[in-house]
């Protein structure tokens, strides 16, 4: 087994064989965070889960009929019950695309496209990355990054 420690400014990480076990630290951006740690470990395709809590999250609906983007913040102590996500390339920069699901305290949960987050308490992730570039382009008619396997 092969296994080799990394840091940065707000994560660090253990790489186990192929695969990434990854810490935000209490108080970051999740997506400034994983973002960076993406960009250091060289990482252009794959996968990432996660849980920990965030204290505030901003969520983006995307409304297909006229093309426009809702975002809406919650400033809450919410439970990350779970982040899935993959990375690819968009504009030349390798781009995250998260998902998640925020429990709140009454137990109830809010779901969303992840605009960012900040972790309060513990920010956990699994990066499984794969041995390829993937692009993503802006489709202007749709409104949205397809995956382009073209490039
Ligand atoms: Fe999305």
């Amino acid at each position: 087994m092969d296994r080799q420690n990394f840091k940065g400014e707000n994560w660090s990480a253990r790489k186990v064989d192929q695969v990434y076990i990854v810490s935000v630290k209490n108080r970051s951006s999740i997506v400034d965070a994983l973002t960076d740690f993406i960009k250091d470990q060289n990482i252009q395709a794959g996968e990432v889960t996660g849980i920990g809590a965030v204290d505030e999250a901003t969520l983006r609906f995307f409304k297909p009929s006229d093309k426009n983007y809702v975002d809406r913040t919650f400033h809450e102590q919410m439970e990350m019950t779970n982040i899935s996500g993959n990375i690819s390339e968009i504009e030349g920069k390798p781009t995250l695309h998260l998902h998640i699901t925020l429990g709140r305290e009454d137990y109830t949960a809010l779901a969303g496209h992840l605009l960012d987050a900040k972790i309060c308490g513990a920010g956990e992730f699994i990066f499984y990355p794969l041995n390829t570039r993937v692009v993503k382009i802006k489709d202007e008619e749709v409104g949205i990054n397809f995956y382009d396997f073209g490039k």
